[in-house]
């Protein structure tokens, strides 16, 4: 995951929390903020920051952008790249440090009093980025800079930045007459009701369902699985009995070893068939009026369909270039999901089950190949990778490749007292950058990981400043003397936010706003995973903790062929999905569809397998709905992307010191600041190809 927060001052996203705003006493001039920090490497001083202090720079950080928006304005000399585009790269300096190290301590170390702040700014900033991202007074100069581009000589990197300036405007609905800028508020206003109102059904349908079951029901269920269907039971007034939910955790396990193949099948049809039972919470008129009202925006804002509008700044461009994706996967993924039935039906056929394997059958019988084919013991692997050897095996193959160093630093601000601290030097001892680790859970820290900034790359006044970059995760911690021992899920999550972490630290942008791809921002990071399951980086790193003996080869061939298993299902399950979200989004206006016979006719046409239903159904397609509208796709294209290019290093050699600099120069260097496809293209000679991807998930026939 990575967060970025410059970029979204500018170009109007922030997503407003709840209205009402109160102001806070001004803090005098002791606010941190205000200054500059005067610490090493200009890292935030955490330990000075107190809550009281974000409200007043934030207003600050406002006030300061308005007067400089003003001038802007105020110029009656014709708009030039320099008097309009740079001034307002610069003009959200206070707000953008505020903003940086606000939102990553609201992630990673809230409390009471922050949390209290996000709800109150959040509505003001969204409003702040209105006043400029709808500025018609602004938006006229910023047309004008662009319609007069060829006078005023740039290079290729204020090119691109003014490109992707005004177009978030035109997308913002800046260029449109005044009545049909009425349209488009009604419309969006529109649109986020009936998309809140379906995520509230999802909830609903969710939270209304429950299955329980006796005790004769449990045959084959894991111990802590039932322990937890008790708790279930219990909460909701049923001690005694057994619960089971459609929610994701509770229902996998169910359908994986469930004995009971009735309730399996009940339970996931229960989940099939969520907001779409006819009652009050009923999506299919909902989604139905979700994508004409798409589809009537993008016609007037001068799209021919949602997913161009969608599309435009993304790598893919247009829905051509994603359905063909789709569709090539498409066509190598469904024989090998046939092939997986095949194995499964025989082992049904060989327990005497006197039927054909059904969707609900699925996870049963895949479970039962896994151990067959490809077990893997999560316990066996542990010992080999603790925390420290895995951070250091990540930090030792950006020295391989780059000949970067991480040293370890004392005396400098941290983020949260557990948080580790390294200098990043270039080969040559001179300095990169700043990246914070923060490893461990802790009920100040949301879920999940990620990888964000508290300064970013950029020129200011021609002096170069260098970024300050967070990795922040909740990987297992060590308990009982024993130190974190990590599962092998963490350790590809670990190498995944460090190749964000280089990302960010590479980055050689001028200016403040930078624009990476949405479909583009998941390479670095999952490029980087591929190393760390090669198996002579596993060799070098992944020692016992308490031998120090490498990983032994059999558990390092139980990785590699683990990431076979089931693939052929993964990627129709999940392609079905996507060819869902696109043909939806690909209707021009006027739309009228019946969800259901919409959804039947397309899998139909497409030839899904019977045994499959696709991974989210159109009344619960949560990230269609709001987010990944006409952008699902974008999981297995930034797949094809990291499988195409790590193979650049498999044909050159895993630490190619030519490959590993080609990539640093044409794609980290440059990503935000450059046509996506174009450094893509720099880097690997060529356009990406899907037959790695396949290749390294078996479903090359
Ligand atoms: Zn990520």
């Amino acid at each position: 995951m990575k967060l970025s927060y410059n970029a979204l001052i500018i170009s109007g996203l922030i997503i407003s929390v709840s209205p009402g705003c109160t102001t806070m006493p001004e803090a005098g001039t002791t606010n941190p903020f205000f200054t500059e920090f005067k610490t090493p490497y200009n890292v935030p001083p955490f330990e000075k920051i107190m809550a009281r202090h974000y409200m007043p720079a934030f207003e600050k950080g406002m006030a300061e952008g308005r007067k400089s928006l003003e001038k802007i304005l105020a110029g009656n000399e014709e708009p030039t790249f320099l008097n309009t585009i740079e001034p307002l790269d610069t003009m959200g300096s206070l707000l953008t440090r505020v903003s940086s190290v606000f939102f990553s301590q609201s992630q990673a170390n809230t409390n009471d009093s922050l949390q209290k702040i996000e709800v109150e700014i959040s509505p003001v900033l969204s409003e702040y980025s209105d006043e400029i991202g709808l500025n018609p007074k602004l938006f006229r100069r910023i047309k004008s800079v662009y319609d007069n581009q060829s006078k005023f000589n740039l290079n290729d990197e204020q090119k691109y930045l003014l490109e992707n300036l005004y177009k978030s405007f035109i997308r913002n609905g800046a260029n449109l007459n005044p009545q049909d800028q009425d349209s488009l508020r009604a419309l969006n206003r529109e649109l986020s009701v009936l998309t809140v109102k379906f995520s509230q059904d999802v909830l609903s349908e969710t939270n209304n369902y429950r299955l329980y079951v006796t005790k004769d029901d449990l045959k084959g269920l894991p111990e802590s699985v039932v322990a937890a269907a008790a708790q279930a039971a219990k909460e909701s007034g049923q001690e005694g009995k057994w619960a089971f939910s459609t929610q994701r955790p509770s229902m996998f396990p169910f359908l994986q070893y469930s004995e009971n193949r009735e309730l399996r099948k009940k339970l996931y049809d229960a989940y099939c068939n969520r907001g779409n039972n006819g009652n009050e919470f009923d999506n299919n008129k909902i989604l139905a009026s979700i994508v004409r009202l798409r589809a009537e925006r993008a016609r007037l804002l001068g799209y021919k369909t949602h997913a161009h509008f969608v599309l435009e700044p993304r790598m893919a461009r247009v829905p051509e270039n994603v359905f063909n994706l789709l569709n090539s996967l498409w066509g190598k993924a469904i024989p090998v999901a046939e092939s997986e039935v095949k194995e499964m039906q025989n082992i049904i056929n060989s327990e005497k089950g006197k039927f054909n394997l059904g969707p609900s059958d699925w996870w049963y019988y895949a479970e039962k190949l896994r151990k067959q084919k490809y077990d893997l013991n999560d316990s066996e692997l542990r010992p080999y990778f603790k925390l420290e050897n895995v951070r250091d095996g990540a930090f030792k193959c950006a020295n391989n490749l780059f000949g970067i160093t991480f040293t370890p630093v004392k005396d400098i601000p941290l983020p949260h007292p557990e948080a580790q601290a390294f200098e990043v030097k270039e080969a040559d001892g001179s300095h990169l950058g700043v990246l914070y680790m923060d490893f461990h859970p802790r009920e100040s820290k949301q879920q999940g990981a990620w990888c964000g900034t508290y300064q970013s790359h950029h020129v200011l006044n021609g002096v170069e400043i260098s970024p300050v970059v967070t990795m922040v995760g909740n990987f297992t911690r060590p308990s009982n003397g024993q130190p974190s021992l990590l599962s092998l899920e963490e350790v590809s999550t670990l190498f995944h936010e460090f190749g964000h972490a280089l990302d960010d630290l590479f980055h050689r942008n001028r200016y403040n706003q930078t624009y990476i791809a949405w479909d583009f921002v998941e390479l670095p990071s999952q490029l980087m995973e591929h190393w760390a399951t090669q198996p002579e980086v596993l060799k070098s790193y992944a020692r016992h903790y308490m031998t120090n003996d490498p990983i032994p080869d059999m558990l390092v061939y139980k990785i590699k062929n683990s990431s076979y298993f089931n693939q052929g299902f993964e990627t129709v399950e999940y392609l079905a999905a996507a060819l869902l979200d696109m043909n939806y989004h690909t209707l021009e206006a006027p739309v009228n569809v019946d969800v259901q016979t919409f959804e039947k006719d397309l899998f139909r046409k497409s030839g899904l397998i019977p045994e499959i239903v696709s991974r989210y159904r159109s009344t619960y397609f949560l990230h269609m709905a709001g987010g990944y509208d006409a952008g699902y796709y974008s999981y297995i294209w930034a797949a094809v992307l990291d499988n195409d290019a790590f193979e650049a290093f498999r044909e050159k050699g895993l630490f190619d010191k030519s490959t590993a600099t080609s990539y640093r120069k044409n794609i980290l260097e440059k990503n935000g600041t450059m046509d996506p496809m174009q450094m893509y293209v720099n880097f690997r000679g060529r356009e990406p190809v899907i037959e790695p991807l396949l290749r390294n998930r078996g479903l090359m026939q």
